[in-house]
């Protein structure tokens, strides 16, 4: 599926605002990234930062979209990229909170992103944010118009050390009001030798901060899940082809189970 360029932000060379991958997939599954891409429009230079600091945490969650690549081709799912930097505009917010476009993260200041226009600011949402939500929405309007609805999962990942402290979960989920993904899912991963399983850690889907899950799953209905990865774990090649064995196990045994879809009462 081809991308629309969006507004006038993005220029000739630029990366498209998302990319969909296994369009066609034929499980009963939707995965999107919000933040798998660390792109900058050539336009907004470096952001007023420094190419390391773009390669780091702040700029995208390091190893998901790597990761996101194997599931959608192991469990046969659609998945859609996000190709920008979440610094440029998060995609994972709505464009009315703070932090859509943030002044700083993790204490370092983005100058790029200081005394915006009302201008600037909307064409950063009409070339990036609004396409990879139409892309997102398109995947799922079509696999449930081909039936039957899908789940949603959502594929994050997350520093290991915060604030200065090491946190201590392998991987999270996070989830609100429905349970009936998540639950399962943890129950299963906790299965798994060994492994730390955060139930809402290291964040929570409860304080609704997010904003993709909320307006892609939960507002349709759709059982769904937030999962959160240990960048760490899947920083390199090794890391990423092992979590992706063990989630795609996993995954294969919770999405098999017809309760998952069960309308809720
Ligand atoms: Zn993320």
């Amino acid at each position: 599926m081809k991308s629309e360029t969006g507004g006038g932000l993005l220029l000739p060379g630029d990366p498209p605002p998302f990319e969909v991958i296994n369009p066609e997939g034929r499980a009963r599954l939707v995965l999107f990234s919000d933040h798998a891409g660390r792109a900058v429009p050539q336009r907004l230079g470096t952001l007023g930062l420094k190419q390391d600091e773009l390669d780091q945490h702040i700029g995208w969650d390091i190893g998901i979209a790597k990761l996101a690549r194997k599931l959608a081709a192991a469990l046969d799912a659609p998945a859609v990229l996000a190709g920008y930097s979440r610094l440029v505009i998060d995609c994972n917010r709505r464009l009315d909170d703070p932090t859509s476009i943030a002044q700083e993260s993790d204490r370092i200041p983005v100058p790029g992103n200081r005394g915006l226009s009302g201008e600037e600011r909307k064409a950063r949402q009409d070339a990036i944010f609004r396409p990879y939500h139409a892309a997102v929405a398109a995947v799922i309007a079509r696999k449930r118009k081909q039936g039957p609805d899908p789940a949603i999962l959502s594929l994050h990942s997350f520093t290991p050390r915060m604030n200065g402290f090491a946190r201590p979960w392998h991987i999270g989920i996070l989830w609100n009001r429905d349970p009936r993904l998540p639950v399962p899912l943890m129950a299963r991963l906790m299965q798994e030798p060994g492994l730390v399983v955060g139930d809402n850690e290291p964040y929570s889907g409860k304080d609704e901060h997010g904003y993709s899950v909320i307006a892609h799953a939960e507002a349709q209905g759709l059982p769904h899940g937030l999962i959160e990865m240990r960048q760490d774990l899947i920083g390199d090649t090794a890391g990423v082809a092992r979590w992706a064995e063990t989630l795609i196990r996993v995954l294969r045994d919770v999405l098999a189970d017809e309760r998952v879809y069960q309308p809720r009462a």
